[in-house]
């Protein structure tokens, strides 16, 4: 079930692969905008940089094939404003 590793001699690392493939689905994350207040926390604690600050500084899932659901972003949202659309 772990074995994501592609055959060949540089596979000893394998650059770490999203497992979450966005392509045919929603997008990662449902943010509710209105109940959003830009503190700008989930875009500074995301590991992997998802987020960039819309013009009102809330945020927009610019990278969101990036996103691995490591539920970091909602569970700090102190607005609850951000859902997974995958957990
Ligand atoms: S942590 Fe929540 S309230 Fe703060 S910017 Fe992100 S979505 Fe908005
Ligand atoms: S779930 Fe994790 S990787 Fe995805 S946007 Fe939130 S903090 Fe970033």
């Amino acid at each position: 079930m772990t074995d994501a590793s592609p055959a060949g001699p540089s596979a000893s690392k394998p650059a770490a692969k999203n497992k979450y493939d966005y392509t045919n689905g929603p997008p990662p994350l449902s943010i509710n905008m209105a109940w959003c207040k830009a503190c700008n926390i989930c875009i500074a604690l995301c590991p992997k940089q998802v987020f960039e600050p819309d013009r009102d500084g809330k945020p927009i899932q610019a990278r969101a094939e990036d996103c691995n659901q490591c539920t970091i972003c909602w569970v700090h949202c102190p607005d609850l404003a951000i859902t997974s659309n995958y957990k």
